[in-house]
């Protein structure tokens, strides 16, 4: 399904941040939850998503700070062992299709190997089905020794 789709039939009236399914998730911790892209701009990109659906980076409170830093970190490092370089992208406010944003629910993106100057990819960009996702999200697990 092409995301331009997805975001329309699918997301229309619900956040998909707020009630990720359990075979999605790479990694919990108590402030925000680790997934694999939906709609990849590339191979391993990554998402790192608040638990609380927040809007605004400054809506972030110390004690989630604490956590998501260390997170990113890890995460970068876990990708940087199977890829040159990982740019961490963040999307806060909400989704104006401006800046190719599209979802409401903050959140940073780990995106391994390509340069963040282009939106051309965007209109080509596909979501994966639901057994694709589960599939991909074993896979790197697997792959990346996930614990
Ligand atoms: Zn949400």
């Amino acid at each position: 399904m092409k995301y331009d789709d997805y975001l329309l039939k699918v997301l229309k009236d619900e956040c998909p941040f707020c009630d990720i399914k359990k075979e999605y998730i790479l990694e919990k911790w108590k402030h925000f939850t680790v997934i694999l892209a939906r709609a990849p701009y590339t191979k391993d990109h990554l998402l790192i998503v608040p638990n609380r659906h927040l809007v605004r980076l400054r809506e972030i409170r110390p004690e989630e700070w604490w956590t998501l830093i260390p997170l990113i970190e890890k995460r970068t490092k876990k990708l940087e062992k199977i890829h040159s370089e990982v740019n961490l992208l963040l999307r806060d406010w909400v989704a104006n299709w401006v800046l190719g944003k599209s979802v409401d629910h903050l959140h940073f993106h780990l995106i391994p190997d390509i340069p963040i100057y282009s939106a051309t990819w965007w209109w080509n960009r596909r979501i994966y089905s639901d057994f694709q996702t589960v599939k991909k999200t074993a896979e790197l697990k697997e792959k990346l020794k996930w614990k």
